[in-house]
């Protein structure tokens, strides 16, 4: 682990936050959510335990809020064994320079992600014209250059398992982004569904704001494949999970749930679509 990392030269903090940030919930007694001003980052293990995997890495120059949630939780002093991303955006892999250099764990994300944190490629610009509110009309000043992992980051094996979560499978749901994925643990049909859906609707800054929950369509702004976001949905969906964790908003189980995404599913581009914008045709 040696070569230089960077973020891109338009890296900058976000004014943007919500009243969760900086708040944790215990979702399940191994699964802890932990909101960095807009979104979410999870960790899986019990509290104390001696091994845990982070899920993701906040928003920019977060490190801080990071790593006092992680010692909160795990004890002072403690790292994870690995950090799994979930895609490369810049809301969740904005902490992730910091953390590497403090605690030097591996990283991984999807091979088709890999050109996004290696510094190779640009994911195309946020849409700031789309339909849906205040949080896109502030995405032009969102970071978009690539983080650079240099060779910190490695793909995901091919055969579906998650380095050092043996209980998990990870799940390509594309759409959101080329290599985004998800996570599921088959046992107890917990999800954590990154961008794929979201139980906010990010688009509305109030609802940001008060993390009123409902769910819709990956945020937006980002996101240029609406038929591949569409068939991730219903991928996940047809999982049947008991419990979903989401890179924006809050959990959501049950029937709740089930009654959420079947209507998600179905009513997909009403609800998720934009009626406009420039990844829409
Ligand atoms: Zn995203
Ligand atoms: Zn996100």
């Amino acid at each position: 682990m040696n070569k230089d990392m960077n973020y891109g030269k338009d890296y900058q903090y976000i004014p943007a936050t919500s009243i969760a940030s900086g708040s944790g919930i215990e979702v399940l007694p191994d699964l802890y959510q932990f909101t960095v001003q807009i979104v979410n980052i999870h960790l899986i293990g019990h509290p104390n335990a001696e091994k845990f995997v982070l899920i993701d890495a906040g928003m920019p120059k977060s490190s801080q809020m990071i790593i006092s949630a992680v010692e909160e939780r795990f004890g002072e002093g403690r790292q994870p064994e690995a950090i799994i991303l979930t895609h490369g955006h810049f809301d969740h892999v904005g902490a992730l320079i910091k953390l590497v250099e403090k605690w030097n764990v591996p990283v991984y994300a999807h091979t088709l992600e890999m050109p996004y944190v290696t510094g190779e490629e640009k994911y195309p610009k946020p849409d700031a014209s789309v339909e849906g509110g205040l949080i896109a009309k502030m995405s032009p000043m969102f970071p978009n250059d690539p983080i650079d992992l240099g060779d910190n980051v490695q793909s995901l094996p091919e055969d579906g398992t998650v380095p050092h979560l043996p209980e998990f499978k990870w799940i390509h749901t594309p759409g959101h982004s080329p290599g985004q994925v998800s996570l599921f643990r088959e046992s107890d049909r917990a999800l954590i569904a990154a961008d794929t859906f979201v139980t906010v609707k990010k688009e509305s800054l109030y609802k940001v704001l008060t993390q009123e929950q409902e769910i819709s369509g990956p945020p937006r702004y980002l996101t240029t494949d609406w038929a591949a976001a569409k068939a991730s949905v219903d991928k996940l969906a047809r999982l049947k999970p008991s419990i979903a964790v989401t890179g924006h908003g809050l959990p959501m189980a049950g029937e709740e749930l089930e009654k959420n995404l079947k209507k998600l599913v179905d009513e997909f581009d009403d609800i998720a679509k934009p009626d406009y914008g420039k990844y829409v045709n």
